[in-house]
């Protein structure tokens, strides 16, 4: 099964993806993440991406398809699950492009979840949270408090808050989504022949998320 999960920042995607993944054996890409892990590692492409996500724009998509496009040509057979690409109509016009080369086999996206979350509550969910810098592990100052104020559960390190989730960077980031990104939801919705689409409201706690999520896949998988 190959998914794309769309949806403002700090809709949720990471997590869902990860639940999706784990449920139905598929690997989950999140472009998010692969950029950070090239920023951590020094490479050309995380040289070249830093300043845009540093600023909560978009990276261009040259290098985001390329990137990604190598990423998927290492998928299993079973699939994956998209979390954060593509962003642009181009980037997903590309997508398209690529996938159904792959060994002669239709590899064309199945189903294209749209996490739909109000702005006001992307803002509250972004700007509490902290995350530890040692081991990753993520608080929310709200909703997921540490035991000890600003320290780490696992390894008692001090807590930071992660540059693109400052207020100001965090509005630029609604600002690009808004201007970008819902575009690309259009652009699922309106293709012939393209995949199910499903929205989702993700407003609430991610438990009842992830239900809706799985009532829809779970039917289209045994459809
Ligand atoms: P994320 O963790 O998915 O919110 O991504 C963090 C940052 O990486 C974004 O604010 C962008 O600067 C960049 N980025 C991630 N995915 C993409 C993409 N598909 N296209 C362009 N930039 C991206």
């Amino acid at each position: 099964m190959r998914i794309i999960l769309l949806g403002a920042p700090g809709a949720g995607k990471g997590t869902q993806c990860k639940r999706i993944a784990e449920r139905y054996g598929l690997l989950h890409l999140s472009s998010g993440d692969i950029l950070r892990q090239e920023r951590a590692a020094g490479t050309k492409l995380g040289k070249k991406a830093q300043n845009y996500m540093d600023s909560g724009a978009l990276v261009p998509d040259k290098l985001i398809v390329e990137m990604m496009a190598g990423a998927i040509s290492k998928a299993p057979a079973a699939g994956f699950v998209l979390d954060g690409f593509p962003r642009t109509v181009n980037q997903a016009v590309e997508l398209d492009k690529s996938l159904p080369a792959r060994e002669g086999e239709d590899q064309r996206i199945d189903a294209v979840l749209s996490l739909e979350i109000d702005d006001r509550v992307v803002v509250e969910r972004m700007t509490g949270r902290r995350s530890c810098p040692k081991c990753g592990a993520v608080y929310h100052i709200e909703n997921l408090k540490p035991k000890v104020e600003g320290r780490c559960d696992r390894d008692g390190a001090e807590l930071v808050q992660r540059p693109d989730d400052s207020l100001e960077v965090v509005q630029n980031r609604l600002k690009t989504y808004h201007q970008q990104t819902k575009a690309v939801i259009n652009y699922y919705k309106n293709s012939p022949a393209g995949p199910a689409f499903y929205h989702i409201d993700a407003n609430r706690e991610a438990d009842k998320v992830s239900d809706s999520i799985f009532e829809s896949l779970d039917a289209l998988v045994s459809a």
